[in-house]
């Protein structure tokens, strides 16, 4: 320990106004980041003051999503000021509290779930109405951790159709149980393609590359578990201006808020 006592985290008081959600997937690349920014910017669009935690030590790629990647956090005083986006919501990433860029995230329990706190308690978020957590993919420390911090906070399970993620999604979903949290959807991600040339034909195709039915298989098998009902909050299809909204740093619900899937992660804001 460094000696200093360590301070309360805002979130997890009695009277906190603040709604906190985590998103949490069972494996990467299933498009958890994208949703946690895209949903993040669907809230502030409804007026809300939104921040946003990027705890993905694998990952940390919200900066870059939400066009700050090379920006680091000051500091006044004790105190670490969140990162301002051009969206309107601030960010704090674990990849900012590394002291070189490249550095490789090989932080075990007790290191990670310092950093988890340093970003909650040691960060001036101000009066938030939301806070939203990127998790690492799976059932790890930082899951953990977090359920010891803040059990009120919601969690918001993503998949894609495919069998073996809403497998992996599952154990995420009942892993944030086992900690006391509630897990209020799931979102699918990559749900269908539509097919690009059915405007030419007016019909609907949807091509289905990753199967079908993850998403709603992990919200029943979870609603059976829990006692409780957890829908299904959205099927997002794929979309390569999605894609090219996050390397671009500008998220599609900003960049192209009529895109079918814009429409479908802006839903997800207005459900919760
Ligand atoms: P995770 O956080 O689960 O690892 P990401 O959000 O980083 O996943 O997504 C992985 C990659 O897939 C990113 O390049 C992202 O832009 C892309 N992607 C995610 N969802 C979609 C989608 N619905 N359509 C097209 N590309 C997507």
């Amino acid at each position: 320990s460094d000696g200093r006592a360590q301070r309360e985290i805002p979130f997890a008081q009695p009277g906190s106004l603040t709604k906190v959600y985590a998103i949490a997937s069972g494996k990467g690349g299933v498009g958890k980041s994208s949703v946690t920014v895209n949903l993040a910017i669907a809230l502030a669009q409804q007026g809300l003051k939104v921040g946003v935690v990027d705890a993905d030590i694998y990952g940390h790629s919200v900066p870059a999503m939400l066009g700050v990647a090379d920006q680091r956090p000051t500091q006044v005083d004790d105190l670490i000021m969140p990162v301002p986006t051009p969206s309107g919501v601030s960010v704090i990433s674990i990849g900012m509290l590394k002291p070189r860029r490249d550095q490789v995230v090989a932080w075990r329990g007790p290191m990670l779930d310092r950093a988890l706190v340093q970003m909650l308690a040691d960060v001036y978020w101000g009066d938030l109405d939301a806070l939203l957590l990127d998790l690492p993919p799976g059932t790890g420390d930082i899951a953990i951790s977090l359920g010891q911090h803040l059990p009120g906070a919601e969690v918001v399970v993503v998949t894609t159709p495919q069998e073996a993620a809403a497998e992996v999604a599952e154990r995420a979903g009942t892993m944030a149980s086992m900690m006391h949290q509630r897990v209020v959807g799931v979102v699918e991600n990559m749900s269908f393609l539509p097919c690009p040339h059915c405007a030419e034909t007016g019909t609907e195709h949807r091509l289905e590359i990753f199967g079908s039915g993850g998403g709603a298989r992990v919200a029943e098998t979870l609603s059976a578990r829990f006692g409780y009902d957890v829908p299904v909050l959205a099927q997002i299809p794929l979309d390569v201006s999605l894609r090219e909204g996050g390397d671009a740093g500008k998220p599609i619900v900003e960049a192209d808020p009529t895109a079918p899937a814009a429409v479908a992660l802006s839903a997800i804001a207005t459900r919760l």
